[in-house]
């Protein structure tokens, strides 16, 4: 039944408690993950305005770019053989013959820059003489002789140099290296500009026979050095050369100073055919990339597409130089375009934002707008920039959530233990009822039996008729005592309990409650031993109180005493206080109880209690009392072997 009740407040407390909290708890969960894919969704947006933005800027830098190179045109030729006079971000700029771009060594050739030098039928016929002595005859000096009088007529500097190799090749052949050497070394003193029909620069023979000589030192790495502006200009397989020289040198490199300048020709010679390897593979692809649009529409003069192309990412656009109606073809490096962007205060404050060119088949790319192809952007790691806006959402969300669970929760708690305890005091209550009523018929029914008996004058003998007259007197004590706590438990509820302290003999007051006990003990066959101090000085106290404390817990140990019959009354001091101790050796109480005996209403809920008749008052009585004489009641127990009870009260002594 109260397992039942109980029940039934839990669950209560869960409707109206835990649920709604649930339902709080769902709520700002769902409302968070929707925030957040709000902000989702938002940032998203953003990404895409931001890519945007970045798109209009960059095409604004990279179409003035391309300006610039088209003004350095002139009338639709290169400027310069190198492309100094360019915007350095700028990788290259072909034209465009055809749907094809023609690289910038293949337009030297179309220029007819890297013509035979020899085309001339009377020079060319005495050179094939040179060549029958050398090749053919192998007469090495009458070679040497022919080529050395083609060289006096020779006026251009290409003729001269190429001439100074043939010759050089005949002393080789004739084993006089140091000869040899003298016009090798001439050569090399050559610009990177004298190039032969191949698009091979002469200083590169040179070089070659030089390092297959004598090792190449200084000369050939200065003339290296000085020739890397040209690379451009240069075919892959004159870089190609360059490469297998500078390789070898490697293995013995010369001294310190040109060490350096040694290792940065390798890495730009290495740079330049990967670059040229590109070029070449983007002279395959250049029709499949779009660019060629224009080509169909050539009043479209100002065509503003970019496109992403290679490993090492170039921007690729076209434009047309107008006086001459001819295509163009610009690449520009990403890795340099973005490095000076990098670095542009202005534009870093504009759009705080890290980002990287990525191929259009990356999923996370954002499109840079309608001028750009086969681009996307991707952000860096650090997207601070677009996530601020629902970071702080969720915190907010989870703190406030977590606030209120707790106040809901501590509230709950509150409630709940409150709850308990009135469920408790009125279970206490109405078994207080019982009990009172119980205990009141006890005494009731005796003093009416006796005094029934009596009025029937059936007792002869005097002795019988005192006997009955003590009981019924007993009886009445008994109910008076028991009115008392509950009248004093109903003042002290009502905060109107008044103790009236006077000077007080404790000795007296201990024989008045033995008195008291003398009928009750003999009745029941109890042995009362009283152990006192006699020179006890006085106390202040309220004498009736004390005695109601002390006959309260001589009662209770008669009533829990089990089966023993002996107790204990002892009055002792120790320095500033007195100690009224009442010791049975009766059924004893737990641990756990003895918390709990000094609350009103509370018996030990075990078998044996129910048996016997009381309220739960009389210690919370006597606790009210000895706390009222700035004293301290204490129990120590253990079940089956009794109890002592101790009121220590604090002495006075004037
Ligand atoms: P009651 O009217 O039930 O005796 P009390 O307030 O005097 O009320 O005591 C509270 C409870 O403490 C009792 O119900 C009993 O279980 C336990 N108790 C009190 N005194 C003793 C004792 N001397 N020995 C064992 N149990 C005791």
């Amino acid at each position: 039944m109260k397992k039942n009740r109980h029940d039934k407040q839990i669950l209560l407390f869960l409707i109206t408690i835990i649920l709604p909290s649930l339902g709080l708890i769902f709520l700002t969960v769902r409302m968070v993950m929707q925030d957040r894919e709000l902000a989702d969704r938002r940032a998203t947006d953003a990404r895409h305005l931001i890519a945007r933005q970045i798109g209009d800027q960059l095409l604004a830098r990279l179409e003035n770019i391309k300006q610039q190179a088209a003004e350095a045109f002139i009338d639709g030729n290169m400027p310069k053989n190198d492309h100094s006079s360019f915007h350095p971000d700028i990788e290259f700029v072909c034209p465009i013959q055809g749907l094809k771009p023609i690289l910038p060594w293949e337009q030297n050739r179309e220029k007819g820059k890297t013509a035979y030098p020899f085309q001339d039928p009377g020079l060319q016929s005495r050179l094939q003489q040179g060549e029958k002595e050398e090749f053919v005859r192998k007469n090495y000096t009458r070679a040497y002789q022919l080529y050395h009088t083609l060289l006096i007529q020779s006026r251009s500097v290409l003729k001269k140099n190429t001439l100074y190799l043939m010759m050089a090749r005949t002393l080789i052949k004739s084993s006089q290296h140091e000869k040899a050497l003298i016009y090798y070394k001439k050569v090399l003193n050559q610009p990177f500009i004298v190039v032969d029909e191949n698009g091979i620069p002469l200083a590169l023979y040179a070089a070659r026979q030089i390092q297959e000589l004598q090792k190449a030192g200084m000369h050939v790495v200065n003339t290296f050095y000085s020739g890397l502006p040209y690379l451009d200009g240069l075919s892959l397989s004159a870089v190609f050369m360059m490469r297998e020289i500078l390789d070898a040198m490697m293995v013995s490199p010369p001294d310190t100073v040109s060490r350096y300048r040694l290792q940065h020709c390798r890495e730009r010679v290495y740079q330049q055919i990967r670059k040229k390897e590109q070029l070449i593979a983007l002279q395959k692809d250049y029709s499949t990339l779009g660019l060629s649009s224009y080509h169909k529409k050539q009043s479209e003069l100002k065509n503003q597409s970019w496109v992403l192309y290679g490993e090492e990412p170039w921007l690729m656009s076209t434009f047309i130089i107008s006086s001459v109606n001819a295509p163009f073809l610009i690449g520009i490096s990403v890795e340099k375009f973005l490095d000076v962007l990098r670095d542009d205060q202005t534009y870093a404050s504009e759009l705080p934002v890290d980002f990287q060119f990525v191929d259009e088949s990356n999923q996370k790319g954002f499109n840079l707008g309608p001028n750009f192809q086969r681009i996307k952007i991707v952000y860096g790691e650090n997207e601070q920039y677009f996530l601020d806006e629902w970071k702080i959402h969720p915190a907010f969300y989870m703190l406030a959530l977590i606030l209120i669970l707790g106040i809901t929760l501590f509230g709950s708690y509150l409630l709940w233990r409150d709850m308990r305890r009135e469920v408790q005091l009125a279970d206490m209550r109405s078994q207080f009822v019982s009990s009172v009523s119980h205990e009141l018929k006890t005494p009731l029914t005796s003093i009416r039996m006796f005094a029934e008996t009596m009025r029937m004058n059936r007792l002869k003998d005097k002795k019988m008729k005192t006997e009955f007259l003590d009981t019924i007197v007993n009886e009445s004590q008994r109910l008076t005592r028991l009115l008392n706590n509950v009248l004093d438990f109903s003042r002290i509820e009502k905060g109107k309990r008044i103790y009236r302290f006077q000077r007080a003999s404790l000795y007296m007051i201990i024989e008045s409650a033995c008195q008291a006990m003398v009928y009750p003990f003999n009745q029941q066959g109890f042995k009362l031993h009283v152990q006192t101090e006699e020179k006890l000085p006085e106390v202040y106290a309220d004498s009736d109180a004390i005695e109601q404390a002390i006959l309260n817990l001589l009662h209770n140990g008669m009533k829990y005493s089990g089966e023993s019959k002996e107790i204990q009354l002892i009055l002792k001091r120790d320095n500033h206080k007195v100690f009224i101790q009442v010791i049975d050796h009766g059924i004893g109480i737990s641990f756990k109880d003895q918390k709990h005996i000094f609350k009103q209403f509370y018996r030990v809920p075990s078998a044996d209690n129910e048996r016997i008749a009381g309220t739960g008052l009389g210690l919370a009585l006597v606790k009210h009392i000895v706390e009222a004489h700035k004293g301290a009641l204490t129990v120590e127990s253990s079940p089956g072997k009794g109890s002592t009870f101790t009121i220590a009260l604090p002495l006075e002594e004037s």
